[in-house]
C-alpha cells in the first residue's frame, strides 16, 4: 500500500527509545515517589483530615502520571514488535513493577475505606469534591473488603487454583489438533487456525471446522464440567465472605451500576428479541436459506462485498462522518492522524487484532490495528478513534482518579462512532449490495454484543441458581443450562449441529479468577450507545452537547447520572426499548435492499 509510512506511529512524544536514558530516570523517580508515598501513609489514612485526604489523592495522581509515560510506552513498543529482546526486556521489566508498584501501594485503598466508614461525611466535604463518586466508591466497596492479609492470600492462592484452571483451559486448546477439510482437502490445523476457518466465505468449510472444534471439545466436557463447577463454587464461597448478597454484586460494584437496572435491560432484550430473529430471517434469505444453522451465524456477509479502502480514504470517511455528528468531535480524530497516533500497518511480529491505549498527559491516546482495507477494518478504526475521542474528552476535564471508567460506559464513544460512519456510509453507498454489506456488519456485531452475550448471562445465573439449589453441576448438567438460555434469545431461528452443546467449553472468560459476569456491560454498552442514538436522531444537534458531557466526565459521575445528564433514565423499560429500536430500525432497512 503507497502509504505505509503514514501507517506507522510515532512514539517519541513518549521517549525517543527504548535506550532513552529519561526512561531510568523516570522509573527511579517513580520508586521513589512510592517509598515516601508508603512511608508517609501507611498505617495513617484513618487520621487524616478531609485536606489530608485530598493531599493524599492529589499525591497519588502525580504518581501515577509520573509512571504512565513508561507502561505506555513500554506496552506500545512491545505491541508494535513483540519480536524485539530490547523491547521484550523492557516490556517485561515495567510489568514487573509495575505489579511490586501495585502491591506497595494497595493499602490506601483499603485504608481509604476504613476511614470513610468511620467518616462517611467525608464525601461531601467541599475540599473532595472532585473525588465525591471516587469516594462513593470506595465506600460501597468497604463492606466487602476483607483485611490486607487476606486480600493478598486470595490473590496468591488464585495464582496456583483459579488461574491454574484458565492455564489448563488454554493450554488444551493450544495443544490440540483439529482435523478439517477445506476446499476437499483434510489438513490438521492448530486451535488458531481452526477458529479462523469459523468465518470462511464457504459454507462447508465453516460447518467442518465447527464440527471438527467442537467434538473435541465434547468428548473432553467432564473435565471443562470439573473446571467451571469448581470455579463456580469457590466464588459463591468468596462472595459469601466478601458479605456479597449474589454472585452479581462483586461485578455490579466494579461496574458503578446496579441490580434492578441491570435486570430491566435484560428483560427488555428478551422482550426484543424478535427483532433479532427476524435479522436472522433476512440473513437466512440473503443466503437463500430455509433456515441458519449455527456455522451460518458467522458467515462474512459483507465480505462479498470486494471494494477495498486504502488508509488515507480510511481517515477521510471517518473524519467526515465525526464533523458531520459535530466539527468539534472531529478534533481528536483528526490529532490522532496529524500526530502519527495510530499503527495501522500489518507486519511480522505485531501484536493480534486492535486496541486504543490512552495517554493521559498528552491529552490524546495510540491506536494499534493491522489495517488490510476491509470495510470490516475501517469500522474498526472508527471503534478504536471513538475510544481515542472518549480520551480526547476526559483527558481535557478530568484528574487521573477520575478516568477509570467502568466497561458498561467506556464503549459509549467507539460504538457511537461505528454509527456515525455506517451513517454516513449509507447516505453515501450508490447500491443495494453496498448498503446491504454495512447493515449485514453492524447488524451482526449488535446482534452478537447485545442477544447472543444475554444468553452467556442467563447462563452464568442458572449456574449459581443451580448450586444454591444443591443440583450437581455434571457435564450433561450444565450443556443443559446453556442450551436452554441460548435457545432464550435464538428460538428457531437457528438449527445446532448437536456438537455445539458444548460451545460453553470453549470461552475463556468463564475460566478466569475474579472475572465472573463479565458478559452483561457488552449488552449494556450496546444498548446504551443505541439508545443515545435513537435519542440523537430525535434531537438533532441539540444532543452533541450531551454526549460531550458524558465523555467529559470520565468516571466522576455513576453510569446512573451520566444518563440523567442526557435525560434519560436506565432504570425504565422505556430507555432500553429504544436501544431496540434502533436495533429494529436497522433491520428494516436492510430488508429494503432486498
Ligand atoms: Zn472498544
Amino acid at each position: 500500500m503507497a502509504d505505509t509510512r503514514q501507517m506507522v506511529w510515532d512514539l517519541s512524544e513518549l521517549f525517543v527509545s527504548v535506550d532513552d536514558s529519561k526512561i531510568n530516570q523516570t522509573i527511579a523517580k517513580a520508586v521513589d515517589m512510592a517509598t515516601q508515598f508508603e512511608k508517609k501513609y501507611r498505617g495513617k489514612i484513618a487520621e487524616l483530615t478531609p485536606a489530608g485526604v485530598f493531599e493524599c489523592l492529589q499525591e497519588i495522581e502525580t504518581f501515577s502520571k509520573e509512571i504512565s509515560n513508561v507502561s505506555l510506552y513500554s506496552s506500545l513498543a512491545f505491541a508494535a514488535n513483540m519480536t524485539l529482546p530490547k523491547v521484550q526486556a523492557l516490556n517485561d521489566k515495567v510489568e514487573k513493577l509495575a505489579a511490586k508498584l501495585g502491591i506497595q501501594l494497595a493499602f490506601y485503598n483499603l485504608e481509604l475505606g476504613a476511614l470513610l466508614k468511620d467518616k462517611p461525611h467525608f464525601i461531601n466535604e467541599s475540599i473532595l469534591v472532585n473525588y465525591k463518586h471516587l469516594l462513593e466508591r470506595a465506600y460501597r466497596c468497604v463492606e466487602h473488603n476483607l483485611s490486607e492479609v487476606e486480600e493478598q492470600l486470595i490473590i496468591e492462592k488464585d495464582q496456583f487454583g483459579i488461574d491454574a484452571w484458565s492455564e489448563l483451559q488454554s493450554k488444551w486448546l493450544n495443544t490440540r489438533v483439529f482435523e478439517i477439510a477445506v476446499l476437499g482437502k483434510q489438513k490438521r490445523y492448530s486451535y488458531g487456525e481452526a477458529a479462523g476457518l469459523l468465518h470462511h466465505p464457504d459454507r462447508t468449510v465453516r460447518k467442518a471446522a465447527n464440527q471438527a472444534i467442537y467434538s473435541l471439545l465434547d468428548r473432553d466436557g467432564e473435565v471443562f464440567s470439573s473446571a467451571l463447577r469448581n470455579i463456580c463454587n469457590d466464588w459463591v464461597t468468596i462472595s459469601k465472605r466478601r458479605k456479597h448478597k449474589t454472585p452479581m454484586e462483586d461485578s455490579l460494584i466494579n461496574n458503578d451500576t446496579e441490580q434492578d437496572i441491570i435486570d430491566n435491560l435484560l428483560t427488555s432484550v428478551e422482550a426484543g428479541v424478535k427483532s433479532y430473529r427476524h435479522y436472522l430471517k433476512i440473513k437466512a434469505k440473503i443466503m437463500d436459506l430455509s433456515v441458519l444453522e449455527n456455522y451460518d451465524l458467522t458467515a462474512p456477509l459483507h465480505g462479498t462485498f470486494e471494494r477495498k479502502f486504502t488508509f488515507k480514504q480510511a481517515q477521510n470517511l471517518i473524519i467526515r462522518a465525526y464533523t458531520r455528528f459535530d466539527p468539534e468531535y472531529a478534533e481528536g480524530v483528526k490529532e490522532m492522524f496529524t500526530k502519527h497516533h495510530i499503527d495501522a500497518a500489518p507486519r511480522f511480529g505485531k501484536r493480534n487484532g486492535a486496541f486504543c491505549a490512552s495517554y493521559y498527559n498528552g491529552k490524546s491516546a495510540y491506536i494499534l490495528q493491522s489495517y488490510n482495507g476491509t470495510l470490516s477494518d475501517i469500522f474498526t478504526l472508527a471503534h478504536e478513534l471513538g475510544h481515542a475521542t472518549h480520551d480526547w474528552y476526559m483527558a481535557r476535564s478530568q484528574t487521573p482518579l477520575n478516568t477509570h471508567v467502568p466497561s458498561i460506559v467506556a464503549e459509549t464513544a467507539s460504538i457511537f462512532g461505528e454509527l456515525l460512519l455506517s451513517d454516513l456510509l449509507l447516505a453515501e453507498a450508490k447500491t443495494d449490495a453496498e448498503r446491504r454489506a454495512v447493515l449485514c456488519l453492524i447488524l451482526d456485531e449488535a446482534g452478537l454484543a447485545t442477544f447472543q452475550v444475554t444468553a452467556r448471562v442467563w447462563f452464568e445465573q442458572a449456574l449459581y441458581t443451580a448450586i444454591e439449589q444443591g443440583e450437581f453441576l455434571d457435564y450433561p448438567t450444565i450443556c443443559k443450562h446453556w442450551v436452554t438460555a441460548r435457545n432464550r434469545i435464538f428460538g428457531k431461528a437457528v438449527q445446532w449441529l448437536p456438537e455445539m452443546n458444548a460451545e460453553w467449553t470453549v470461552k475463556p472468560h468463564y475460566y478466569m479468577a475474579n472475572y465472573r459476569f463479565y458478559n452483561y456491560p457488552y449488552v449494556y454498552a450496546q444498548m446504551f450507545v443505541y439508545t443515545l442514538y435513537e435519542q440523537y436522531l430525535t434531537e438533532g444537534k441539540t444532543f452533541v452537547p450531551k454526549l460531550k458531557k458524558i465523555l467529559s466526565a470520565g468516571s466522576s459521575h455513576s453510569p446512573l447520572a451520566l444518563a440523567q445528564t442526557a435525560q434519560l433514565n436506565p432504570k425504565t423499560s422505556d430507555f432500553w426499548n429504544s436501544g431496540l429500536k434502533t436495533f429494529e430500525k436497522l433491520g428494516q432497512e436492510l430488508k429494503k435492499t432486498l
